[in-house]
């Protein structure tokens, strides 16, 4: 094993339940509790890449008792603030955290890395480096490839990422709809993952053009397997980021996807790469 990935959080933008909801699936997550309640997408890789940073990381940290003061480098998918909330590194800095720290070096898309308030943007405790579909670099052991996700309507750059240590590949891959040609021709290079993570955000409704529901999901799958990105019994395959709007429960997901060998992520949950 290379590499453990922790996925602290797996909701979308509202949260699971939404507290201001009372659909059937935040009703059932408040009644039930458990892996029916879930936090905005944050996922920890060992324990020195972290990969978004929502506006519930301090709570997911906590709830997966997981230190954050060894990271090595952060990456950022996109600049939705349920996956970027940058004011979370104030808690970070000395005069909040007086245990010393190396800088930490933010890895994400321009767009994303051009909302700092000066008071981040020039700290010396961070490292702001824009990177863009393509780019390829090294953080520590782990080898990081930047993958365009279909998110966001043009509006905003959107990526996902690949992370490499020792020959073993995971891609972590939210939020986004069915890839364009550009992801294909990048992930083909790349070849075959030890684990994908991939958005499952509406359920058994349709994930139009920003996000998947369980139909592109499947087509997804498919056509991974096709590419060569994906090989049966060697790759872990796991749903993740969810909206109550996909009209599922927990309990539903795991039946859903189950019927097709897929894992079905919840907070906390620890996959092995
Ligand atoms: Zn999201
Ligand atoms: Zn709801
Ligand atoms: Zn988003």
């Amino acid at each position: 094993m290379t590499m453990t990935l922790t996925i602290m959080g797996t909701a979308a933008a509202e949260a699971i339940p939404d507290p201001f909801c009372s659909c059937r699936v935040c009703e059932v997550a408040r009644r039930e509790g458990g892996r029916h309640i879930r936090a905005r997408a944050t996922a920890l890789v060992n324990d020195d890449l972290l990969i978004d940073l929502g506006p519930d990381l301090l709570t997911s940290a906590n709830y997966a008792r997981k230190y954050l003061g060894n990271l090595k480098g952060l990456l950022v998918t996109h600049q939705h603030s349920d996956h970027w909330l940058p004011q979370n590194l104030y808690w970070r800095k000395p005069g909040f955290t007086p245990t010393s720290m190396v800088p930490l070096t933010v890895y994400g898309p321009a767009d994303a890395l051009s909302e700092l308030t000066p008071d981040l943007a020039d700290s010396a405790h961070f490292v702001w480096q824009a990177v863009t579909a393509g780019d390829r670099w090294t953080v520590g052991d782990y080898t990081i490839t930047a993958i365009p996700a279909t998110h966001g309507g043009g509006y905003l750059e959107p990526l996902l990422y690949v992370i490499e240590r020792d020959g073993r590949r995971l891609f972590y891959s939210t939020d986004t709809a069915p890839y364009g040609e550009r992801a294909w021709e990048l992930l083909r290079d790349l070849g075959p993952m030890a684990l994908i993570v991939l958005d499952a955000t509406a359920g058994e409704r349709s994930g139009g053009d920003g996000h998947h529901g369980l139909a592109q999901f499947l087509e997804t799958r498919a056509r991974m397997i096709a590419e060569g990105i994906l090989r049966p019994g060697y790759t872990q395959l796991v749903a993740h980021h969810f909206s109550h709007n996909g009209g599922l429960t927990h309990d539903e997901l795991v039946e859903a996807y189950g019927r097709h060998d897929v894992a079905v992520a919840y907070d906390g949950m620890e996959l092995a790469v």
